[in-house]
C-alpha cells in the first residue's frame, strides 16, 4: 500500500509540513461532512489569521463562522473551534491533553481528532477510522470483523496495523486508496495493492 501510495498520494497543503496539535485539531473540524478540495481553499488562510488556540478563543462567533463561509455547518465548525479552544486554554498547562482518552473528551474534538492529532502532530501509531478507512477494512478483513462492523469494535484491531515507523503515509496511504480505489460504488480491485489480501476481492473472483 506504501509503495502504491509513493506513486498516487494526493497533494494537500497540509501533508507538506509538520503540523502542531493545533492545526491539526483545526484541521479535522474543517474537514468534517465537506470535501478535502474545499478545506484547501481556507485551511491556509484560517491557520495565517487564527495561529493559535489564544487567537479563536476570544475571536466573537460571528467572525469565525464568517470565515468558514463555504464549507457548510459553520456555525457548528465555529462553536466546536471557540469550545476546543477555550478547553485547551482553561487547563493548566494550557496544551491539548497529551492521552487520547483525555484527547477524546475535548469539546469539539471526539475519537476522530483524537486520533488523528496523535497520528499527524505526534507521530503515534493510531488509525483514525472515518468512513473511507471503515470501508477499506470491512472489505479488506471481512472474513474477521464482517461486512458492518462498529468503529469501536475495530477500532483496537485497526490501532495495531499501522506501521510504527510511518504512521503518517500508512494513514495517508490508507485515507487515499479508500478516496480513489476502494470507492463505495466501484471499487477498483484490478489496480489494487491489497488485492492479495482482500477477503472481498478473493469472494468475487475465488479462481485468483
Ligand atoms: S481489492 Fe477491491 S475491495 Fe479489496 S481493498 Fe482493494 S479495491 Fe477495496
Amino acid at each position: 500500500m506504501l509503495a502504491w501510495w509513493r506513486e498516487h498520494k494526493r497533494e494537500f497543503d497540509w501533508r507538506s509540513r509538520p503540523l502542531t496539535s493545533y492545526e491539526v485539531a483545526v484541521l479535522e473540524i474543517l474537514l468534517r461532512r465537506t470535501t478535502a478540495t474545499a478545506v484547501a481553499n481556507v485551511y491556509p488562510s484560517f491557520i495565517e489569521r487564527f495561529p493559535g488556540v489564544t487567537s479563536i478563543a476570544g475571536v466573537p462567533h460571528s467572525v469565525l463562522s464568517t470565515f468558514l463561509k463555504g464549507l457548510g455547518l459553520e456555525n457548528q465548525r465555529a462553536s466546536d473551534l471557540k469550545n476546543m479552544a477555550q478547553h485547551v486554554l482553561s487547563r493548566k498547562s494550557k496544551m491539548f491533553a497529551a492521552q487520547t482518552h483525555e484527547l477524546e473528551k475535548t469539546p469539539g474534538l471526539g475519537p476522530y481528532a483524537a486520533r488523528a492529532i496523535q497520528v499527524y502532530a505526534r507521530g503515534r501509531a493510531y488509525c483514525p477510522i472515518d468512513s473511507n478507512v471503515s470501508r477499506v477494512f470491512s472489505r479488506v478483513f471481512r472474513d474477521a470483523i464482517g461486512s458492518r462492523p462498529r468503529i469501536s469494535e475495530f477500532q483496537d484491531f485497526a490501532d495495531a496495523l499501522v506501521t510504527r515507523t510511518r504512521p503518517r503515509a500508512f494513514n495517508w496511504a490508507l485515507m487515499d486508496l479508500g478516496a480513489t480505489v476502494c470507492r463505495y460504488d466501484r471499487p477498483r480491485c484490478e489496480v489494487c495493492s491489497l488485492s492479495p489480501i482482500c477477503d472481498f476481492f478473493r469472494r468475487n473472483n475465488p479462481k485468483k
